[in-house]
């Protein structure tokens, strides 16, 4: 057969159907979080101090030249979905937070880095991790619908911030050993071995107990810290992992003769022992968590009457 000399014009299309007008979430609230590190080195050293009272304050923070510290920042974001089902299109978040803080803090020496943290001007702050996660917000709340930010300047030290506010929880964390045996010594050994199981054995059993202790407070304008923070782990050491490290607890500490040692019951003595020593640091204790073991935490929320938060936030920022 021959072929046609002339290609056939293409059938006409046939009309699509109107695409069913699908909503994709849109408008529902989200939060979101998104992860970024930089490094970056810091000293303590105020020139209104002698080098003595330099020492003094900020110990081995102080020294020349500095010293530094892998950062990690979380940022949590919230608002409605728009038609793809996003709160944020993620390349612009990575933009933002690449822009305005890792392109120009990653090794770079932060009392050099922003303006903020020029001691030579009188507004300027010590770059601690508290004013940093401020300088943070500052910058990125122009560009990104801000919630909180995390900032972990150690895994053993980060700040928590709600809003552009002076106003941040630092929280430290430490670990002790211990043993314990719960019982309600007024029961017998079969009612308790039916509340408390394997916990009820009359030798008692072990733990590493990682503690996290959050405070809140106003930053100081010029030393950037809600609170003196060799103090506060001072206040910590002294308070609760000197007496409760290496101990049976039930035998070893004085409050749990008669209280049962559960990891709430613990958490709650820690946050009553810490409660007016923090607060005669200037700060309030807010949050005493407890990790008995990977598996089970307790957390004592301490201020009376609680705090109005952002909880979504908050949450979203302690499981980023
Ligand atoms: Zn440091
Ligand atoms: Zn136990």
């Amino acid at each position: 057969m021959t072929p046609p000399l002339v290609a056939a014009p293409p059938a006409s299309p046939v009309p699509a159907e109107p695409a069913p007008a699908l909503a994709h979430g849109r408008g529902r609230p989200c939060v979101i979080t998104r992860r970024a590190c930089f490094s970056a080195s810091h000293r303590y050293w105020l020139p209104e101090l002698s080098p003595d009272d330099n020492q003094a304050r900020f110990g081995a923070c102080s020294l020349a030249p500095g010293h530094g510290h892998n950062y990690e920042l979380i940022v949590a974001m919230g608002g409605p979905l728009d038609a793809d089902g996003m709160v944020l299109n993620l390349s612009d978040v990575k933009h933002a937070i690449r822009a305005q803080v890792t392109d120009q803090l990653d090794f770079r020496f932060l009392n050099d880095a922003w303006p903020e943290f020029d001691l030579s001007q009188p507004g300027g702050m010590l770059p601690t991790t508290e004013a940093l996660t401020l300088a943070i917000w500052r910058r990125l709340a122009p560009h990104l619908p801000l919630m909180g930010l995390r900032l972990y300047e150690t895994n053993k030290l980060w700040t928590d911030l709600l809003g552009d506010s002076m106003e941040a929880f630092l929280t430290i964390q430490t670990h002790f050993a211990a043993a314990h045996r719960l019982a309600r010594p007024e029961l017998s050994p079969e009612d308790n071995d039916a509340i408390y199981g394997k916990c009820a054995r009359p030798h008692g059993h072990g733990h590493n107990y990682l503690l996290e202790v959050s405070v809140r407070g106003q930053i100081d304008p010029r030393t950037g810290m809600v609170c003196d923070l060799a103090a506060l782990q001072q206040l910590v050491e002294e308070l609760v992992v000197e007496p409760f490290d290496h101990t049976f607890l039930n035998k070893d500490v004085a409050h749990f003769a008669t209280t049962v040692p559960t990891a709430e019951n613990i958490a709650l003595h820690i946050a009553d022992l810490l409660s007016a020593p923090v607060a005669a640091l200037g700060a309030s204790l807010h949050k005493v968590r407890l990790q008995e073991s990977p598996n089970n935490a307790a957390e004592v929320f301490a201020e009376v009457p609680a705090l109005g938060l952002k909880p979504q936030a908050l949450a979203a920022l302690a499981t980023a």
